[in-house]
């Protein structure tokens, strides 16, 4: 008897990528070893060439590109910020440590993106920013929010942890807002177990995002002979990537196409064979809007109800197969209630989907035979 099925395989596993342990070993010998290395350079280009983005900081998370952009926008207590209800904690968090009150706006039902005329109706005359993410890798529609923003001058931060290498009419994401975070956890598409970059749009920022990323100093215009010496000149903190992980890094996004690749069959294959038994059980499956292009980071269903999602969860873990739920709604959080209030459309679909969502095992890695077993056990199931 197979090994598969007596075995509960991992819900994800970090993608290997062959010439990470030369790449790492490298990086060790030469000694450069705390960032701004020539891994950090390498790695750099290439998220600059994905993303089309001005400059691209590598930072030890998300959360600290988040972070530092809530830096960069000058946000100050008293200011209000509109965070989408359904996100992580991060995309909140970066902005409450500032001081920010978080209005948090609803999700349009199909994609679980955040909603322009929410946002609209949330902007009042202490807004300081706008935050959207890219929900699954599937792009927010930037249109419609880009012409809220610019209607009110407000700048606008994208969580694009899942949306590397996605589209919007053509355009990556990660290239709309004035700043933009990239995670590289270990259970995103490219890793480098632990880190993320802050994408900086408009080259008046960069020189202060540089600032900000190391520790409030000057020291890059120190490095570039531009001061004798380096000193404290603004708010920042220690976000660089160190060069051990950007060397990391550097190999996998060596094998970013194959990467994609690999997960968009995963992905096709679920969407080419659940939607019919979703159809016939009241199931919704992800909506990909046709401008868009999608990373084929994760591949949800979302039940008709709450009991059913616990059902089909007991369902595979009796078939020794693991799904998992997804963020459940901010502002019903502890911090969410503490730090924000919801806007005024209300937060419905952000407070009812999610209680009914499960995410698919997907990775790089992942064997067929392991996703057909998957894709049986789920239509075999009735809600
Ligand atoms: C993964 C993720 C993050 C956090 O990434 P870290 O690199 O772990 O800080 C933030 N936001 C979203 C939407 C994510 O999926």
């Amino acid at each position: 008897m197979s090994e598969l099925l007596t075995e509960r395989p991992p819900f994800t596993e970090p993608h290997v990528a062959p010439r990470q342990w030369e790449y790492v070993r490298d990086a060790l010998e030469n000694g450069k070893l705390d960032g701004n290395g020539p891994y950090t350079k390498q790695a750099a280009a290439v998220v600059r060439r994905v993303t089309g983005a001005a400059e691209a900081l590598l930072t030890p998370s998300c959360t600290h590109a988040l972070e530092m952009a809530a830096i960069a926008l000058d946000i100050e207590p008293g200011d209000e910020v509109i965070v989408p209800a359904f996100s992580y904690a991060p995309t909140a968090c970066a902005f409450a440590l500032r001081g920010a009150k978080l209005v948090f706006v609803d999700s349009h039902p199909d994609t679980l993106n955040v909603r322009a005329d929410h946002i609209a109706a949330a902007v009042t005359d202490r807004t300081k920013a706008i935050v959207v993410l890219h929900y699954a890798g599937v792009p927010c529609e930037m249109d419609p929010i880009m012409a809220v923003a610019r209607e009110h001058g407000l700048p606008v931060v994208e969580d694009s942890a899942q949306a590397f290498g996605s589209t919007y009419r053509g355009r990556p994401t990660g290239s709309f807002g004035r700043f933009a975070a990239l995670s590289f956890h270990a259970t995103k598409n490219v890793h480098c177990a632990k880190g993320g970059a802050l994408l900086v749009n408009d080259p008046a920022d960069i020189d202060r995002a540089k600032i900000i990323q190391d520790r409030g100093t000057d020291r890059h215009h120190y490095f570039q002979g531009l001061v004798k010496e380096y000193q404290w000149v603004d708010l920042g903190s220690s976000s660089m990537l160190n060069e051990l992980l950007a060397a990391l890094l550097a190999a996998q996004l060596e094998t970013f196409d194959e990467v994609q690749a690999r997960r968009g069959h995963w992905w096709n294959t679920y969407d080419a064979t659940l939607p019919g038994w979703a159809r016939d059980n009241g199931v919704a499956t992800p909506y990909i809007p046709a401008h868009t292009n999608h990373s084929a980071h994760l591949y949800y269903l979302v039940l008709p109800t709450e009991d059913a999602k616990d059902a089909l969860l007991d369902h595979l873990a009796r078939r020794g197969l693991t799904a998992t739920i997804h963020y459940l709604a901010l502002h019903d959080t502890p911090a969410g209630r503490r730090f924000g209030r919801r806007g005024p459309g209300g937060c419905a679909v952000a407070e009812a989907l999610p209680r009914r969502l499960i995410r698919l095992p997907m990775h790089v890695g992942m064997a067929a035979d392991y996703q057909r077993r998957v894709i049986e056990a789920i239509t075999d199931f009735r809600p």
